[in-house]
C-alpha cells in the first residue's frame, strides 16, 4: 500500500534524513587510504545513536523483519568496495588508494526512516571510474527531477535509464528504489529501468528512496555466501547513489541532505 505523508510526518522524515546526510558527510571526511570499513561503521553507528536514532540496517533480515543469526545484517551501514554493488558488510578490510567505496546509511528517528547512499573515489581515480561515479549520481538527480506530481513512477525509471544508457553502463535490475516512511521498504518499487508499465501516478506526500546502481560492465549481479554482499557477476566496478525524497506540490524535496 502506498501512503501519503502529512506535512508533519514529512517533517519527521526530514529529521531522519538529516542524520543520514550527516553520517555520509562524516564518513567522507574519514575515508582515507588505510582506514578499515569497520572503522567507518563504528563512526556511523555512534553518530546515529548520539542523534537519537537507530541504525535501521542492523539486525535486518529483509522483508521488514529483524532478528539475530547469520541471516541478519551485522552492521550499521553497508560498505561496498569496487565490484561490490550494495550490502557489503564492514569489517577488517583496509581501504586503499584508487578504490571506490559505496556507503549506504539507514536511520530511524522517532519511528521514521531515512535512507541514503553515496559512492566515493578514494584519492585519485581513473577517469572512467570517476565518470561512472559521476553518471550514477547524475542519474539519481535526473530521477529526482522527474519525481513531480502528475508524473508516474515509470518517468523516474526512464530518466535514470536514459543516463545509464547514454554512458553505456550496466544498469542493475535486481535491486530497485522504494517507498519509505514508517518502514524502510514500502510500496511502490522504483525500478532504475523501463518496465513497460508507466506505474502509479506520483502525488504530493509520497516519499521515495531513489537509488540507481550502475556498473562499468554488465548488469548481472550475484549474492556472496555471506548472504548479503552483492557483487557484479563479471567483476566490473559498480557505483550506487541514493536519496530519500518527499514529493510536494512544488516538486521533489531531498530529505537526506544537511
Ligand atoms: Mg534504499
Amino acid at each position: 500500500m502506498v501512503t501519503r505523508k502529512s506535512r508533519r510526518e514529512i517533517d519527521q522524515m526530514r529529521r531522519a534524513g538529516r542524520v543520514v546526510a550527516e553520517v555520509l558527510a562524516l564518513v567522507e571526511g574519514e575515508l582515507h587510504p588505510g582506514v578499515t570499513s569497520g572503522h567507518l561503521d563504528r563512526l556511523a553507528e555512534q553518530h546515529i545513536r548520539q542523534s537519537g536514532g537507530i541504525p535501521s540496517f542492523k539486525g535486518y533480515l529483509g522483508g521488514g523483519r529483524y532478528g539475530k543469526g547469520p541471516a541478519a545484517f551485522p552492521a550499521s551501514v553497508c560498505v561496498s568496495i569496487d565490484s561490490e554493488v550494495v550490502h557489503g558488510i564492514p569489517g577488517d578490510r583496509v581501504i586503499r588508494e584508487g578504490q571506490i567505496v559505496s556507503i549506504d546509511v539507514g536511520a530511524i528517528v522517532d519511528g521514521w526512516h531515512g535512507d541514503g547512499a553515496r559512492t566515493f573515489v578514494v584519492g585519485e581515480g581513473r577517469p572512467e571510474v570517476e565518470a561512472l561515479v559521476g553518471a550514477t549520481r547524475l542519474a539519481m538527480m535526473a530521477g529526482i527531477a522527474a519525481a513531480v506530481p502528475g508524473n508516474r513512477v515509470g518517468d523516474i525509471s526512464a530518466a535514470i535509464e536514459d543516463v545509464g544508457r547514454e554512458g553505456g553502463y550496466g544498469i542493475v535490475r535486481q535491486f530497485v528504489g522504494h517507498g519509505i516512511g514508517t518502514e524502510m521498504h514500502q510500496d511502490p518499487q522504483v525500478p532504475n529501468y523501463r518496465t513497460g508499465y508507466r506505474g502509479m501516478e506520483l502525488q504530493p506526500g509520497m516519499c521515495l528512496a531513489i537509488e540507481p546502481m550502475f556498473t562499468l560492465g554488465e548488469a548481472d549481479v550475484e549474492v556472496m555466501p555471506d548472504h548479503w554482499t552483492v557483487v557484479t557477476a563479471d567483476g566490473s566496478l559498480a557505483a550506487h547513489f541514493e536519496h530519500t525524497i518527499a514529493i510536494t506540490e512544488h516538486g521533489p524535496e531531498i530529505l537526506t541532505s544537511v
